[in-house]
């Protein structure tokens, strides 16, 4: 959802948007729309091969991605957030693959819209989604800790709040396969920005980027949106001697010259530009006129947290200064 955060009326439109059917109304136009501006999706892509798994972006709406995780030994795949059925099923065939699963990272309707056409058309695919998200057509309600196992392919889910009550996340053992893990992020985390604050404060959000600072570094991140080119112009501006933003955003205007896909990025990466997952670092706390109290880890979190606050509202107003 990329609706812009301001008073009442945004509220209302959000609850409209995330509560009722006028949501699923506003996405098939949006789908209808998107098809029509690109004849080939917004960006283009092609798999990530690694020994038996491959991985496959698929570009839909306007900025959005589904991905194909494939065990290319058994011919089997997972659709993670497959919101464009259509496009979806199109790289099924292509792959001649068989869907076994659906996973969902969170209940809007760019991210869980095809559940239920991609479940009519392929009735023994399981649905995953958080329990706490009211996902649409879901079968099998996942929490934190969860592991899912669809041959080779396993998968963890980790509880993620904060864009969306209910947000999870999905981490594919890459070990099975000689490769790094995979996360598929939804709108948790993208390459270098993160997914706007909807139903959770910046506490609760905090603890969930928390998290992912712990996973590996060379873990690769496949996220729900194309937003690199904005997030790092943000990030720079925010923190103007970041060498590895500025190497980075570098690569990213060259693969956008020819709308090549940026994902995925990694773990590694992700902690030296991303500025969500910075709240620790002087320069973003200097940046934001903030500073971490000696006194304890509680307060810590607090400034923390409010550097999130401040970093979250730059970056829903920062287009408006260009
Ligand atoms: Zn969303």
């Amino acid at each position: 959802m990329a609706t812009r955060p301001g008073g009442c009326l945004f509220q209302l439109g959000y609850y409209f948007y995330s509560k009722t059917r006028v949501g699923y109304y506003m996405h098939r136009r949006d789908l209808a729309k998107a098809r029509r501006k690109f004849e080939d999706g917004h960006s283009k892509t092609e798999p990530t091969k690694f020994n038996g798994l491959q991985i496959l972006p698929i570009a839909i709406l306007e900025d959005n991605y589904s991905y194909l995780v494939m065990d290319t030994i058994n011919k089997t795949a997972v659709c993670v957030d497959p919101a464009d059925a259509q496009a979806v099923q199109a790289a099924i065939e292509a792959h001649s693959v068989t869907p076994v699963a659906i996973l969902t990272t969170h209940k809007h309707w760019d991210h869980s819209g095809g559940n239920s056409d991609l479940k009519h058309v392929y009735p023994e695919m399981r649905v995953y989604g958080g329990a706490m998200d009211n996902i649409p057509a879901v079968t099998h309600p996942v929490a934190d800790g969860d592991v899912l196992q669809f041959g080779a392919m396993k998968f963890e889910v980790n509880f993620t709040p904060g864009h969306t009550v209910g947000h999870v996340i999905f981490r594919l053992d890459g070990s099975p396969f000689g490769a790094p893990d995979s996360l598929f992020s939804g709108d948790h985390l993208f390459l270098c920005g993160c997914g706007r604050m909807f139903e959770g404060a910046p506490g609760v959000m905090l603890r969930s980027l928390d998290h992912l600072t712990e996973l590996k570094d060379d873990t690769l991140v496949w996220p729900g949106h194309e937003y690199a080119m904005d997030n790092l112009e943000f990030a720079i501006d925010l923190e103007q001697n970041n060498q590895a933003a500025q190497q980075k955003l570098a690569w990213v205007r060259e693969q956008r010259k020819d709308r090549a896909c940026t994902s995925p990025s990694t773990i590694e990466e992700e902690k030296q530009y991303n500025p969500f997952l910075r709240t620790n670092t002087d320069t973003i706390l200097q940046s934001l006129g903030l500073e971490l109290s000696k006194d304890g880890e509680t307060s810590k979190d607090a400034v923390r947290a409010q550097a999130l606050a401040e970093i979250r509202q730059r970056k829903d107003h920062f287009k408006y200064k260009l």
